[in-house]
């Protein structure tokens, strides 16, 4: 391994060549219609260091929908209106052996497994509190406020792509509101569907992992959310269910809190130290991304990121 703070382009740039084939063996996703339309070859990486220097390698300025990387999001803000044992009175904290779209949960203990999975995270945002798009725009200005990137906007054709395909989700909404853990009308859904549709960079998403990473302080090191407690939190449901029902395997090749979405992008913290995102839209059979996959395995290999 070489020390960390030894990252340099020239490195992250031959983890990409050597990974790139990767994208050629995954699969895009396609039960999103729109999402079937993204360029399967594309591949970048993107680091934040500690003292927040950027590095930037590959398709770097290519755009992508974050999905189910917004999750962390909604979870940030829903928890501290209304504090960890409300939302989680409603949901577990349980890791998974189920896919993102599981709601086997809902039928056996009458709730969500947790706020990862589709089932706890479309709960989790109808928790923020506002009326109609409100609850959506605050997790659009808290993800634009993490990148400092106020460009940032959500993709209106993924979106209504999303909501007019997305039966199995608009089932666990109304499953959740016969349970009486939803309360609003479908409005709440819509703002699930509109978060899982901001548009990103990997850049962006290196940042949102470096947030998480030290304790809610920005890249640039702003700290007017800091809360320490709150990451704990969101990291711990990172490496339980970030990756779904391969997060066990995960936890082991890679030991690093980390959150992946079907539109090819993953966040990873390395707690105290650094963010990393990664896009490649081509996945696995459990919806991650397969070239980022490899891609993080071996910075973690390089760098000895593991927590473990
Ligand atoms: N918008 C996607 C869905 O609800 C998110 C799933 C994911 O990224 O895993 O189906």
């Amino acid at each position: 391994t070489t020390d960390i703070s030894a990252v340099s382009e020239k490195t992250l740039n031959s983890i990409l060549e050597k990974n790139r084939t990767y994208s050629a063996q995954g699969k895009v996703a396609d039960y999103i219609p729109e999402l079937a339309k993204m360029e399967a070859g594309a591949v970048a990486l993107s680091v934040v260091e500690k003292n927040g220097k950027i590095f930037n390698v590959g398709d770097v300025h290519k755009k992508f929908t974050m999905q189910s990387i917004s999750k962390i999001i909604a979870l940030m803000i829903a928890v501290s209106e209304k504090g960890e044992a409300n939302v989680f009175d409603k949901m577990g904290y349980f890791g998974t052996d189920r896919p993102f779209n599981s709601y086997i949960n809902l039928e056996t203990a009458g709730k969500p497994l947790n706020p990862m999975m589709n089932a706890g995270a479309i709960l989790t945002t109808s928790l923020i509190s506002g009326d109609g798009e409100k609850p959506f725009l605050k997790v659009l200005e808290m993800v634009r406020y993490m990148t400092k990137n106020s460009a940032i906007d959500y993709n209106k054709s993924v979106y209504e792509s999303e909501k007019s395909t997305g039966h199995r989700n608009r089932g666990m909404f109304y499953l959740m509101k016969n349970n009486g853990l939803i309360s609003g009308n479908e409005d709440q859904l819509d703002n699930y569907f509109k978060q899982c549709s901001i548009e990103l960079t990997a850049e962006d998403l290196a940042k949102i992992g470096y947030f998480f990473a030290n304790q809610c302080v920005r890249f640039d090191g702003d700290s007017t959310y800091k809360n320490a407690e709150m990451a704990k939190l969101i990291e711990s449901q990172m490496l339980i269910a970030g990756m779904y029902e391969f997060s066990g395997e995960y936890a082991r090749t890679v030991g690093l809190p980390s959150k992946s979405g079907v539109g090819g992008g993953i966040t990873v913290s390395v707690p105290g130290k650094m963010g990393i995102g990664v896009f490649s839209p081509a996945l696995d059979t459990h919806g991650n991304s397969l070239a980022g996959y490899h891609m993080i395995l071996d910075l973690v290999k390089q760098y000895g990121l593991s927590i473990f």
